[in-house]
């Protein structure tokens, strides 16, 4: 029986069990490191599996590892299971209709992203039980994905030094083994102290915190000319000092995201702007304090897992839909400006025609690897274990990530067909791994270069912990 068999008949078996976790951890939309529900449930049915279970990784009492079996080689799979705020949205609607107005909601697919591994990681416990193979499995459960860098966390507490390789994906409008880098970035709190007083009667008493965190907004964006094009910097003012323009703001809080191709670099603008932010106290004669939130690193793809990975997902083919499944797709695409349909077509020139609800190939693999525009963990893992990752059709094509429509596709039978697609590509990479042990060999020393002499070094502080969204 070859292996693609074997994994499509146990998930054919087992598919209402995944479609049951995926759709409770939607149920439960919880945002970073608060995942009590979502955390117990997928630990509960690994657990059930025959899975050791370690709790509290890396100080977050939502991580844990599930492990099952001894020796090397040590297969991980990645599972996130965390939420965004303010994205509560009905499943199945093609109009916007919190189901809690101002309620989390999971607008990334992360509930899929736990489920789809754990039942690529179970099945794969159940295929070397079956054929008495040497080996490790583990499944980790990663809080916090969404702005809090849990992963990095993890990697600093040494979770995954002696992880022979890692694997795992992520929901999207296409089906395609991703070799792209990623920005690493950091996030930073500048807190401004300044004095109170009465705005009218004694303004020349105050010294406003506010005005610093405006000047130091206006001064970052007069920095973003003169930094490289990849670069970004974003922040959310926190706390602008109250609701009184009456009184002069004696406190106010400003939260700056930082990103860049490379650690290094994000490290070199983090300064620049913590420059900014002191000529915005000197200026307003507050007192400023930096506390790092969170950082990540750049991702590093493993060229040959992802050949690997891509020889499976051939393997395995695209998922198909029905009439159905494709309407509800178009109607939500109704819902897309032409714009962000027409950057969905781009890289699916010659596969799509423009009329296309969902998409039902697979991407061709290019050696050449591509930045992505955002960030992500998963990256930190990459430095430490060979890493390969893909994205699997879960959504209509052109889904923009953190949108209500993706809430509303989250509990979808297009959703759950994808889960399902996207453990047979995990299962099937990870056998591969398994019989042909070369592979891991060629991905370590293929990470050892690109690392290089200096080695990992995580851009979290050690004095800093994972803590919760305000
Ligand atoms: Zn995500």
């Amino acid at each position: 029986m070859s292996n693609l068999y074997w994994i499509t008949d146990y998930l054919e078996e087992t598919k209402a069990k995944w479609s049951t976790i995926s759709d409770y951890i939607w149920d439960h939309p919880e945002t970073r490191f608060e995942e009590y529900a979502s955390a117990a449930y997928l630990r509960t049915a690994i657990q059930e599996e025959g899975f050791s279970i370690t709790e509290n990784i890396g100080g977050m009492e939502t991580a844990f590892i599930a492990e099952y079996g001894s020796g090397k080689p040590i297969i991980a799979f990645l599972g996130e299971f965390d939420a965004l705020s303010g994205l509560s949205q009905e499943a199945g609607k093609t109009i916007q209709n919190p189901l809690v107005q101002n309620g989390n909601g999971h607008g990334c697919g992360h509930n899929l992203l736990g489920t789809g591994a754990l039942a690529a990681a179970v099945g794969l416990k159940n295929f070397v039980v079956e054929n008495n193979i040497p080996c490790t499995i583990r499944f980790y459960g990663c809080p916090g994905e969404e702005g809090g860098s849990g992963k990095t966390f993890m990697v600093r507490a040494g979770a995954f030094d002696d992880v022979d390789c890692a694997l795992t994906w992520h929901p999207s409008g296409i089906t395609s083994v991703m070799n792209t880098s990623s920005l690493a970035n950091i996030q930073v709190y500048f807190r401004f102290k300044g004095k109170s007083s009465h705005a009218a009667g004694s303004p020349h008493l105050g010294r406003s915190a506010l005005d610093a965190v405006e000047l130091m907004n206006i001064g970052s964006n007069y920095l973003r000319e003169h930094i490289i094009d990849q670069a970004r910097i974003h922040y959310a003012i926190t706390n602008s000092g109250g609701l009184s323009p009456n009184v002069v703001q004696g406190f106010a809080e400003v939260l700056y995201l930082i990103r860049a191709p490379q650690t290094d670099t994000v490290m070199e603008l983090f300064e620049r702007v913590k420059d900014v932010a002191r000529g915005a106290a000197l200026m307003t004669g507050t007192e400023l304090e930096i506390v790092i939130d969170k950082a990540c690193s750049n991702y590093i793809p493993s060229n040959t897992l992802n050949l690997a990975m891509q020889e499976a997902m051939l393997e395995v083919g695209p998922t198909k839909f029905t009439g159905e499944e494709k309407q509800f797709a178009k109607d939500i695409q109704t819902t897309f400006s032409t714009e962000e349909l027409n950057e969905a077509y781009i890289p699916l020139i010659g596969l799509t025609d423009r009329n296309t609800p969902l998409f039902e190939d697979v991407l061709a693999y290019d050696e050449t690897v591509s930045l992505m525009s955002g960030s992500t963990d998963v990256a930190d893992v990459s430095w430490v274990t060979p890493t390969a990752q893909c994205n699997v059709t879960t959504c209509a094509l052109g889904t923009p990530f953190h949108t209500w429509q993706l809430v509303a596709q989250g509990k979808s039978s297009i959703a759950h067909k994808g889960t399902l697609q996207v453990a047979k590509i995990l299962f099937l990479t990870a056998a591969k791994v398994l019989e042909e042990p070369e592979l891991l060999l060629k991905a370590t020393d293929e990470l050892k270069q690109a690392v290089g002499d200096r080695g990992y070094v995580c851009p979290i502080p050690d004095e800093v912990q994972p803590a919760a969204a305000r």
